[in-house]
């Protein structure tokens, strides 16, 4: 199959690499004519530009620039785009993707790969990204059934653990386990920052180890990330925080109570409900 990658990163470059390694065909469109050069020279794809013409042959194309650009990269591309191709985005958020892309392509499924490393670029595209991770599709109502078959079969065939949901349900989930631990921790590392005493702060910075290094990782990552997290999943974030909120004040209360079985109940149950997740 011809398949074409729009925006070649981490993701975009991590798709080249794992459907040429399937034998399709895997021709890239990027902003930057270097980030061609490089995906052509480390075998990412078959062939890249940075003309929208080179869509024209593909029977699927992803969409993979940042989530923010993912509209305007779609409006600007659709007029290359064979009539019969199918288009599909990777964007971390869908809600407000899905309805504005079935309208503009009929022929669009969303998605989103789960898969990612702390690294961006061309140069960060790795072998087997996707292999065992979960990869969500988004289909709406209108979505073309052939369309959601076709981009299903080329999912399980990069080896991920396919989910089907509506973009709602997946805001809302991805909400609760990337974007609010992404603030909370951020907020983490903020109040341990609001130490006034230097000699106090910097012992705390020589203490920290696992558990610090642990709840502290997501928040200390790419602000840019982050931001887009919130500014594109805005209403599932805050209905999230609101409830984090609650739980906190409900902390604060026990401890300021001195409510000790209170809390180690509280704990208990918070033991029992992590082994829910799926954390591997
Ligand atoms: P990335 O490494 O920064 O790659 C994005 C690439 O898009 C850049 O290398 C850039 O290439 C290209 N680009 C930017 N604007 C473009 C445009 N107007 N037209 C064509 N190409 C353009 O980012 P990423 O981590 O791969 O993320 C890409 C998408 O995957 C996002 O929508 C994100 O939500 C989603 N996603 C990310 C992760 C993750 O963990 N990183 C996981 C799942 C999904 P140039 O060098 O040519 O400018």
């Amino acid at each position: 199959m011809n398949i074409g990658i729009v925006g070649l990163g981490l993701i975009g470059g991590s798709l080249g690499l794992e459907l040429r390694g399937l034998g399709h065909h895997v021709l890239g469109l990027s902003r930057q004519k270097q980030t061609c050069e490089v995906a052509q020279e480390h075998g990412i794809v078959n062939q890249a530009s940075i003309e929208p013409s080179i869509l024209r042959m593909c029977n699927l194309v992803f969409l993979c620039p940042p989530v923010g650009q993912i509209v305007s990269v779609a409006q600007q591309i659709e007029p290359y785009l064979n009539t019969q191709a199918i288009l599909t985005d990777v964007g971390s958020v869908k809600g407000a993707i899905c309805q504005t892309l079935t309208k503009l392509w009929p022929r669009f499924v969303g998605g989103h790969p789960m898969a990612g490393t702390a690294q961006s670029g061309i140069l960060a595209a790795e072998p087997d990204l996707f292999r065992h991770r979960p990869y969500v599709l988004t289909p709406i109502p209108e979505t073309d059934p052939q369309a959601l078959a076709l981009v299903s079969q080329i999912v399980d065939s990069l080896g991920a653990k396919r989910y089907i949901c509506s973009p709602a349900a997946h805001d809302r989930a991805v909400a609760w386990i990337s974007h609010l631990p992404v603030i909370v921790s951020a907020a983490l590392i903020r109040a341990g920052g609001q130490e006034t005493d230097p000699e106090l702060a910097q012992l705390a910075q020589s203490l920290a180890s696992t558990g610090f290094r642990d709840t502290s990782r997501v928040g200390g990552g790419n602000p840019e990330l982050g931001r887009m997290m919130a500014e594109f999943n805005q209403d599932e974030l805050l209905f999230c925080l609101k409830i984090y909120q609650q739980e906190l004040n409900a902390l604060i209360e026990k401890i300021s109570i001195g409510d000790w079985p209170g809390l180690e109940n509280y704990l208990a149950m918070t033991k029992q409900l992590r082994e829910h997740y799926s954390l591997d």
